[in-house]
């Protein structure tokens, strides 16, 4: 029988193939007592338990050890080893042994709720998601005390044409289903920025996650039509449904391995306006795709991203250095670092933070380095030594007014100062420049552009704060609209001031990398987007198909 099952696509692209379940979670564990005798031997199964899985966790970490993805999933790794190290999970399931006699499966499950209920009590949901890790560790463990196979099941097929379908999976194991080249994968669970998701768009595999009961529904080696784009799986297709995909998948995989030759391609509109195509990146390990994708510099650089997962800052050192690596990798193009934008819903993890009732309104991004003139000089300074070593460019996140740019522009003067008299060379004239990305900065943009050397347009953020919309709220997702008047009109006076003034100014919101978004951009002036590298040729061929004249009068109206 043929169904259609909806999920939520993270990952674009269509594969055809023949499901291959993985075993389910292996979470239903029985209670049983222990005879005093036998207790000093549960903990030492249990401890066994914990030293397979930290070595199995390094046997995978040995295993990935370059490509795109690598960054994030050492950082899942490393996530998992201190879940595993935690003394809530470990000494608390030791002592549940010793103090109950139960088993150490019923121990270990019983920990594993105590650390979960502790993870559903953090406000922030990026980090209430993680506790899918912890479930996914305790799984781990569970399998080895239960004496199960691997968890990683071999494909049916070899040939790349086996989509796995799971109630659940860890980045981890994300990774080692790349090393069996799955075409696809479906979970029941998994959020647009659970850990999963994320791995997965970096590995460019079409995958729908949120799929509800997908894994009971499904049977091994059923036909399966994964649409990564429209979040759909079409079970058992009839031969009509499978014969129009089949020559959609064709159409465009073609067309990917076309977009490749653009790489090298300047990026001109059909009636010569030069355009630039800027890459974002979160990691230095990000520099490999942006230069595979012909990207003409870094657009924004997330500086922020670098330190989330640690208890402490950076100190200048550590800063410089991965800064340089980036600067120097791009050699002359521009490299452009956006200072933290801390706060909301990204916190180092046990500074600075404290609980705001309105967290995107409150102490973020410049509002937090200004409060913390130690933490923004310091990064000031490795900044401005980086710039030594490349072409760097300041980019200061959520300015609302004059007052902030004069107190920020200070900073900057007191930290090249700092440099001058410590004889570290930088670039004396480094281009400080501003996100536009709250409506007051786009009413008084003239402000902004005689005070700094570039804008830079967030429009992640000036949606949300124009529209009163929380971003990462999917109760009100709906109404989250780029294409809301008050939005057009805010985009259209900024890229309309500033190419006025004949200041630069580049977007490097989501919807730069949107193609339904490109003409109506260039339409408006915009000459610099700024994107994750895998959308830039996308985004290229959409540009050099642009007429630049005839596409302007249809955007006046804004
Ligand atoms: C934006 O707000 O559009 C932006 C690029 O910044 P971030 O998504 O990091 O807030
Ligand atoms: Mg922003």
């Amino acid at each position: 029988m043929s169904f259609l099952l909806h999920g939520v696509g993270v990952s674009e692209g269509i594969a055809i193939g023949h499901a291959h379940l993985a075993s389910p979670a292996t979470l239903d564990v029985t209670h049983y007592l222990l005879p005093r005798n036998q207790i000093d031997h549960e903990v030492e199964r249990l401890k066994h338990a914990f030293a397979t899985v930290r070595l199995e966790l390094e046997t995978l970490q040995a295993s990935v050890s370059e490509g795109p993805a690598f960054a994030e999933f050492n950082a899942f790794i490393e996530l998992h080893h201190m879940i595993l190290d935690d003394p809530t999970l470990s000494d608390s399931a030791v002592n549940c042994i010793i103090q109950t006699q139960c088993n150490a499966e019923w121990a270990i499950h019983q920990q594993m709720e105590v650390l979960i209920a502790q993870f559903e009590a953090i406000e922030d949901a990026y980090l209430r998601e993680r506790k899918a890790d912890v479930t996914q560790v305790v799984e781990r463990i569970l399998k080895v005390l239960l004496g199960l196979p691997g968890y990683i099941p071999p494909p049916l097929k070899h040939d790349g044409s086996s989509i796995l379908v799971a109630h659940d999976l860890s980045p981890a194991d994300v990774m080692q289903y790349k090393q069996h080249q799955f075409a696809a994968f479906l979970t029941d669970l998994g959020g647009i920025t659970s850990h999963t998701a994320i791995v997965a768009r970096s590995l460019n595999i079409p995958s729908i996650v949120a799929m509800q009961h997908a894994h009971q529904i499904i049977y091994n080696n059923d036909l399966l039509i994964v649409d990564g784009s429209r979040g759909i799986v079409i079970v058992n297709p009839d031969k009509h449904i499978l014969a129009e995909y089949r020559l959609k998948k064709n159409q465009l995989d073609l067309e990917k391995r076309k977009l490749k030759r653009l790489r090298t391609l300047p990026t001109i509109t059909l009636d010569g306006s030069i355009i630039e195509l800027h890459a974002n990146i979160e990691l230095p390990q990000d520099i490999g795709p942006v230069k595979e994708s012909g990207a003409a510099g870094i657009g924004l650089f997330r500086s922020e991203f670098l330190f989330l997962n640690r208890d402490n800052l950076p100190c200048e050192e550590e800063q410089f250095e991965a800064y340089r690596v980036v600067a120097e990798s791009m050699q002359e193009m521009p490299v452009t670092i956006r200072t933290f934008d801390l706060g909301a819903d990204k916190n180092l993890k046990h500074t600075i933070h404290r609980a705001a009732t309105n967290p995107a309104l409150g102490l973020r991004a410049i509002r937090l380095s200004l409060a913390e003139p130690v933490m923004f000089l310091t990064q000031l300074r490795a900044i401005l030594r980086a710039s030594a070593y490349g072409n760097v460019r300041i980019l200061i996140p959520m300015l609302s007014g004059d007052f902030e740019i004069a107190q920020t522009l200070q900073c900057i003067e007191q930290a090249k100062q700092q440099l001058r008299e410590a004889h570290q060379p930088f670039d004396e004239a480094i281009p400080v420049g501003g996100m536009i990305e709250i409506p007051a900065a786009a009413l008084c943009i003239a402000s902004f552009i005689r005070k700094l050397d570039f804008l830079s347009i967030g429009t992640n953020d000036l949606i949300q704060y124009t529209l009163a919309i929380d971003r990462v709220d999917e109760t009100v997702a709906h109404l989250y609209d780029p294409l809301h008047p008050a939005v057009l009109w805010l985009l259209s006076k900024i890229i309309h001031s500033a190419n006025l003034e004949n200041i630069p100014v580049s977007l490097c919101g989501e919807i730069a990398g949107d193609i339904q978004y490109t003409r109506l951009l260039l339409g408006m002036g915009l000459k610099q987007f700024s994107m994750y590298p895998a959308q830039i040729l996308t985004i290229k061929q959409e540009i050099l198909k642009s007429h630049l004249p005839l596409i302007r009068p249809l955007t006046k109206r804004f």
